[in-house]
């Protein structure tokens, strides 16, 4: 069984702050171990259970964060930025399922650790179809493009209601409850990754059984509709051909499918840095 575990920053175990996750920042050091612990701790659960051959993403930032030495040597590390999958880097139709550890919930939430969609400097919103997403979903539904189902997910309390709606029977490791965009009761690094461990061998036992969530689909063609942060980010992106300007802050644009929406998405979200 061939596993992707596509890790981010904001919803590892004890980050509350951006500080925590910005890598010019001292506590930074402190925060990348937290999260190569976190993955690990998903990997063992997943290794119990019976997965044998486990690929991890690194998806925040530059992606340069989870230290390979201490990583479970097991695992193979996906590291850099910008790879042609971003934050789900490894997956394809020979991949069993997907695990999404250290996730955030969407821009808007709350409360919500460092709640944000993809940049917190230009998304103010995004839509599939008219449907709000998170990060969450728009990685879930690149996996579905492979026929790849999403199964674990750890973060805070609302990022775990987010996946609850969003793929429902997914199994979610709640590591802290947010209090507001930069604070949370964290529990202890001992109780939030044995939940990450319980969650993972949970999630892959019941794959095993076939009874694990579906891939997110999301219908075709898909409709990708984007809120920006100001209008003169706008003026830009809207500048590209098939791209509709519909107001001061928002474009729209269709894709026959959803590696191509997800291609686009990013492309336009990386011309406005
Ligand atoms: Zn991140």
């Amino acid at each position: 069984m061939k596993l992707l575990i596509a890790a981010d920053m904001e919803g590892i175990s004890g980050v509350v702050a951006w500080d925590h996750v910005s890598a010019k920042h001292p506590e930074y050091t402190r925060f990348r171990k937290m999260m190569t612990a976190d993955v690990n701790a998903a990997i063992e659960g997943a290794l119990k259970a019976g997965a044998d051959e486990i690929l991890v993403a690194d998806g925040h930032g530059s992606g340069n964060n989870i230290l390979i030495e201490d990583l479970n040597p097991v695992a193979s590390l996906h590291s850099g930025n910008a790879a042609p999958f971003a934050m789900v880097q490894g997956v394809g139709s020979d991949v069993d399922a997907a695990m999404f550890i250290g996730y955030h919930a969407r821009v808007g939430s709350t409360p919500a650790v460092l709640d944000h969609t993809w940049s917190s400097r230009v998304v103010a919103n995004v839509w599939l179809n008219g449907k709000i997403i998170g990060e969450t979903g728009l990685n879930a539904a690149v996996c579905a493009h492979y026929g790849v189902p999403v199964i674990m997910v750890s973060g805070d309390q609302t990022l775990a209601s987010e996946v609850n709606k969003t793929i429902p029977g997914v199994e979610t490791a709640i590591v802290k409850i947010a209090t507001s965009h930069q604070s949370a009761q964290c529990y202890s690094l001992k109780e939030s990754r044995g939940r990450i461990r319980e969650a993972s061998e949970r999630a892959v036992q019941r794959l095993k059984k076939g009874e694990g969530p579906k891939p997110y689909q999301i219908s075709k063609p898909i409709t990708v509709t984007v809120e920006l942060k100001t209008s003169g980010m706008v003026d830009g992106s809207s500048l590209i051909p098939n791209v509709k300007r519909l107001d001061a802050r928002r474009v729209e644009f269709e894709c026959t499918d959803m590696l191509h929406a997800y291609h686009a998405f990013r492309s336009l979200v990386g011309m406005t840095f």
